[in-house]
């Protein structure tokens, strides 16, 4: 971190100020006159240094990091690319990781059906949300406990491992007994309180990119999960919120070879939630693929029209095989290794 002095400050203030930082801080400062001001330069752990905080300090001109504000998640201090497992089921580091199921579980039925559909075309593990997060209080909230039972009948069916969003730090410990991979949704990136608590918890979490957050705010929600002692997160790019409308989000390819260099996290991709609609799904997980993503989350449904939730973006078990079937060659020519269940 560098602080630029304001010209003219007295010398006995300048020293004041780097006593007190090497002091409170417990960073070292090295200082630099120029000419009309000084410049303090901070070495040491200064993540947890407040820029606005020392900005207000009287003689403070300007105050840059040259270090970013995360630390757990950062590559620097982390160059091999993290690979996170799931109940077996490796994510990062070469290998290429589809997890598939309906945005919802709606019926035994259902949940089992897919599950078996899925997992015969290669999917890794089986997705389902049974707490839902909805624009309208009206929708369709999900099964709720009931929707996670099943989900543990079809993993026992299939062998699949399974991934199922959480909105209430109130349940880590029945998702810490009962699901493999933790989803935290879009929606509840910036939840704090739920960062932290799912950052106790022993399983690793799946954290998407909020509707219009930065890469590094993303980060540091990771950072979050991490510092509280759960250091096996996977990143999820899921499209943001663009001026444009006739998709219901706009991928961000960028994010995934950007997302590599920040971070060793593995990142995957969901080209359902990104363009909104079944034939987008293909495409969009192609490039994801072409970009250097890690995996997949696809949404699949074995009767679309009738889905409770995002039917209009959901694969049919058949298109969802096709997309297996053609993302294999591009898998392999990236160099990656398609998990199998
Ligand atoms: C989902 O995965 O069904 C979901 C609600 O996703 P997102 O949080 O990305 O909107
Ligand atoms: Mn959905």
């Amino acid at each position: 971190m560098v602080i630029i002095m304001k010209p003219g400050t007295r010398e006995q203030d300048i020293h004041a100020l780097v006593e007190k930082l090497e002091r409170q801080e417990k960073v070292q400062v090295g200082i630099t006159h120029g000419v009309g001001c000084s410049i303090l330069g901070l070495v040491g752990d200064t993540v947890h240094l407040d820029i606005h905080k020392l900005e207000m300090e009287p003689n403070v001109e300007r105050v840059m990091r040259v270090q970013e504000p995360y630390k757990k998640a950062n590559r620097k201090f982390h160059p091999e690319d993290s690979v996170i497992t799931a109940a077996g089921v490796p994510v990062g580091g070469g290998n290429f990781t589809v997890v598939a199921g309906p945005c919802s579980v709606e019926s035994e039925e259902q949940i089992i059906e897919v599950a078996r559909d899925v997992k015969q075309s290669g999917a890794a593990m089986l997705r389902g949300g049974a707490f839902k997060p909805r624009t309208s209080p009206y929708s369709f909230q999900g099964m709720g406990l009931d929707g996670l039972d099943l989900l543990l009948e079809a993993r026992q069916d299939t062998g699949l491992p399974i991934v199922t969003e959480i909105m209430s730090p109130k349940y880590c410990e029945i998702f810490e007994e009962k699901v493999d991979l933790v989803q935290v949704g879009a929606r509840n990136m910036q939840n704090f309180d739920l960062l932290k608590e799912v950052g106790k918890m022993s399983k690793p979490i799946l954290l998407k990119r909020g509707l219009s957050n930065t890469y590094e705010e993303w980060i540091m929600s990771a950072e979050y999960i991490m510092a509280a002692g759960n250091e096996n997160v996977i990143l999820c790019e899921r499209g943001i919120r663009t001026f444009e409308t006739q998709t219901r989000n706009t991928l961000d390819v960028s994010a995934i070879p950007a997302i590599k260099r920040m971070s060793h996290l593995p990142v995957v991709v969901d080209p359902s939630h990104s363009g909104g609609y079944y034939w987008l799904v293909e495409p969009l997980a192609m490039a994801a693929i072409a970009a250097g993503a890690d995996g997949l989350i696809v949404e699949v449904h074995n009767d679309p029209a009738h889905a409770k939730c995002d039917g209009q973006q959901s694969l049919t078990p058949e298109k969802f095989r096709h997309l297996m079937d053609k993302s294999a060659a591009l898998v392999e020519l990236m160099g990656k290794k398609l998990v199998n269940s």
